[in-house]
């Protein structure tokens, strides 16, 4: 789950971490009165939008000379101005695909005086099983060119969490920014409260961009972009209130409320599955036989009528899907059961796409007979292969 900018600084907050004053805004009354509450005389005014790169992007509604979705401010008439021009529209950056998202939250800050930018991400790697923590000199809005043109100007730093941040991560990334003095010892500390928070908060990848130098020698952090593993926010109540579902994929929200696990992708191929890695497998098939899964959707061991019904209408309110691949592996779930559900929510939702199936498991018999006799439209396949090969043919015939 990711949350804005400005909920993610206040999480830091608790830990110690040092963030300009800043209020988040709904309205440009709200931004009005957020900037008379800070000290001035600068301030920066930031679209809030669950995607990054909103300095350098682009509103649609304005031209193409108009400013982007991160603004400083040297006056609150120019916040009033600034929020007057964000509020509502809609902030395509290179992160955000080309529909872009609309701007319904501000967050009002303190200018900064930027002496220098550094880069400071945290992240679980999966493949040493230890949180790796990136950081760079080269912070600011090139750091995919820094990443792509320049990597050895990126260092990693691995921190094993059964040890926990040792005082020596914290000097190596001190190391890596290439600080003294004071400023060596804030990053030292910094590195260890962001480490604090990323663990605390059971964080999946935690990124500081820019984390600032001031020029009166303070190391801030100025933007954030946090997300967390959903499988563990049931420990903390605290973030899951932060979720935003404006900025989420309406079909994923409604996936979640029935406990499906539902992923979007580009194809055409809907895919209603049981099981991750039966999923996955479908989702490979597909594409070995010449054609794109547009989902990817677990229903999960217990795959009740009701939970086969809202995976076929979040399937088919996709309207890129041209058709349903169904793989069923009928193991605690017996297969007329499947077929029962599969038949029932087919008539449901008024199927009018192609839908192939594949069962297999206990009743698999009694399955296949329900499924033939339904007297609707549904293709029996044998196997995995046969059903993959059966549902790009149909697809086709269709088109
Ligand atoms: P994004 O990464 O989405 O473009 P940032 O918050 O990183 O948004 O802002 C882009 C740039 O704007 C930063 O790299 C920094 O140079 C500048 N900036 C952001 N916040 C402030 C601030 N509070 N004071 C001064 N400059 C800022
Ligand atoms: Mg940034």
């Amino acid at each position: 789950m990711n949350i804005h900018e400005y909920q993610a600084k206040e999480l830091l907050a608790d830990f110690g971490v040092g963030i300009p004053a800043g209020f988040p805004a709904l309205t440009v009354e709200e931004a009005v009165a957020a900037a008379k509450k800070l000290p001035g005389p600068l301030f920066v005014v930031k679209a809030q939008i669950h995607a990054g790169g909103r300095g350098k992007g682009k509103f649609k509604e304005l031209g193409a000379d108009a400013k982007g979705g991160v603004r400083l401010a040297k006056s609150v008439d120019d916040v009033e101005a600034d929020a007057k021009d964000m509020l509502g529209n809609t902030l395509v950056t290179v992160q955000t695909g080309d529909a872009g998202k609309e701007v319904n939250r501000l967050y009002v800050t303190d200018g900064v005086d930027i002496a220098e930018e550094y880069y400071l991400a945290l992240l679980v790697d999966r493949a040493s099983g230890q949180v790796a923590m990136v950081v760079s000199t080269e912070g600011g809005m090139d750091i995919e060119d820094v990443a792509h043109n320049t990597p050895e100007k990126i260092t990693t730093i691995t921190i094993d969490p059964a040890q926990g941040f040792m005082p020596h991560h914290g000097r190596a990334v001190a190391y890596a920014l290439k600080l003294d003095g004071d400023l060596n010892k804030q990053a030292q500390k910094v590195a260890r409260q962001l480490y604090d928070a990323f663990m605390a908060l059971d964080g999946e990848m935690l990124e500081i961009n820019p984390l600032v130098e001031t020029k009166d020698g303070k190391l801030l952090v100025l933007d954030t972009k946090m997300s967390f593993d959903g499988n563990a926010l049931y420990r903390h109540p605290k973030v899951e209130a932060l979720r935003d579902e404006t900025e989420e994929d309406p079909a994923e929200v409604e996936a979640s409320k029935h406990d499906l696990a539902y992923i979007k992708l580009d194809g055409n191929i809907g895919c209603m599955v049981n099981g991750a890695g039966l999923a996955m497998a479908t989702m490979d098939i597909i594409k070995l036989n010449g054609a794109f899964p547009a989902n990817f959707l677990d229903v999960g061991g217990g795959a009740s009528k009701e939970k086969v019904t809202a995976a076929f209408k979040i399937i088919l309110s996709d309207p890129a899907v041209e058709g349903i691949l169904v793989n069923i592996f009928g193991g605690i779930m017996k297969c007329d059961i499947i077929a029962d559900g599969i038949v029932a929510a087919a008539k449901d939702v008024n199927l009018d796409v192609p839908l192939v199936v594949r069962l297999e498991g206990t009743n698999v018999e009694k399955g296949k007979e329900i499924l033939d006799n339904s007297g609707l439209p549904i293709v029996s396949a044998s196997d995995l292969g046969d059903a993959a090969k059966k549902i790009v043919q149909q697809v086709k015939k269709a088109a």
